[in-house]
């Protein structure tokens, strides 16, 4: 296991559009730590730069500036085969190092010379409960998408990696295989806790597996925090709405002498320095604004059911203004009914409207 340095790495790639050179910055001055044997999801929007993050630390690409270290070594510095990568893809599971076990089948070898199997294996065998034993009888075409998935997680594992990075490995799986692949990957990790980077756009993957998750966006890590801090203390407007399922209500307002005032809610002290004027963000989840009998009036469009997580969400409509309120499944409502709400004070998140940042 190994811990993985970034330090100020920029990577970036010419881009040659009609005749016009101009070039991406899938990685601009990225710094951070990823602690040994930490699972670390990285989160964002499709393009803001996770395959290449990823791609980088496997040394598949290099950085145009900065260093990426494992143990303090420079990755540079460190040969290929000692690297200790494990790498699963969208597509399948390969390890960069392992150009001859690719080429003759590892399936092949592993039948070929059954006593040499590592214990590890059977073991990891055993805690996925994939029964690796019936699935090397398969030839790696007869494998589903999902075995082969595991089958390749699995291998990867039993080589005792340093660093274990996913690109996406469920994202081609249906939703039921890829929540069961989720969990046996779970246990995988706590049973062979390995330094891991899982590159996701889902949050509730990232949230079910990581221990820590940076939130990315436009080549920039935002923030990496537990999902909790994530989601009680969002550095910014992009975190707080990207953390969020359902979506977070946002609402615009001002700072009318020390307050908050919006169209619909308002009345909500802020912090001292902040003039009159200033453009202010509220944010409100849905699960932080309360129903009852006072509060904004608004008018039901429509209710979602939400069975699993035992909540329905109000979509409604109030003066100029659209926000989404959760209620129990149980609580009498439907569309074209009146309710009425108030936030909870815990749950309001303050956004400087300029630039996103969280002022309150
Ligand atoms: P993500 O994994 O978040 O979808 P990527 O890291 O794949 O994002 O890509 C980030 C940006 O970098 C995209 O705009 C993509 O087009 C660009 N990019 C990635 N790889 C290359 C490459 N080899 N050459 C040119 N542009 C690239």
């Amino acid at each position: 296991m190994s811990v993985v340095t970034l330090e100020h790495v920029t990577k970036r790639f010419y881009q040659n559009i009609d005749g016009a050179r101009s070039y991406v910055t899938p990685i601009d001055d990225i710094s951070m730590k990823i602690h040994e044997g930490e699972v670390l999801a990285i989160l964002g929007p499709s393009g803001c730069g996770k395959s290449t993050f990823l791609r980088l630390i496997a040394g598949l690409e290099t950085p145009d500036k900065g260093e990426i270290l494992f143990d303090n070594i420079p990755l540079d510095q460190i040969e290929i085969k000692d690297r200790g990568i494990g790498m699963v893809f969208q597509e399948g599971a390969l390890m960069p190092h392992w150009e001859g076990w690719r080429t003759v089948g590892f399936f092949l070898t592993l039948r070929q010379r059954e006593d040499e199997v590592p214990a590890r294996v059977h073991r990891v065998s055993e805690v996925t409960g994939i029964g690796l034993e019936k699935l090397l009888a398969k030839k790696p075409r007869h494998l589903s998408g999902g075995e082969r998935q595991r089958v390749g997680i699995a291998r990867a594992l039993a080589r005792d990696p340093r660093v274990f990075l996913f690109d996406e490995p469920f994202s081609n799986l249906d939703a039921k295989i890829r929540s069961q692949s989720r969990v046996e990957l779970k246990r995988l990790l706590q049973e062979f806790p390995v330094t891991s980077v899982y590159v996701t756009h889902d949050q509730i993957e990232a949230i079910a597996l990581a221990d820590r998750i940076g939130v990315m966006r436009d080549g920039k890590i935002e923030q990496v925090d537990t999902y909790h801090d994530l989601y009680h203390n969002p550095v910014n407007l992009f975190v707080g709405t990207f953390i969020s399922t359902p979506l977070m209500n946002t609402f615009e307002g001002e700072v009318v002498d020390g307050l908050w005032q919006g169209t619909n809610f308002g009345g909500y002290r802020l912090r001292s320095d902040l003039d009159t004027g200033t453009r202010v963000t509220l944010g409100i989840r849905p699960e932080f604004m309360v129903l009852g009998p006072e509060g904004v009036g608004a008018t039901v469009e429509h209710v979602t059911m939400f069975l699993p997580e035992r909540y329905k969400l109000l979509a409604v409509r109030g003066n100029r203004e659209h926000w989404e309120v959760t209620a129990p499944l149980d609580y009498p409502v439907e569309a074209g009914d009146t309710i009425h709400c108030t936030a909870d004070s815990a749950g309001l998140l303050f956004f400087d409207t300029k630039t996103g940042r969280r002022i309150g």
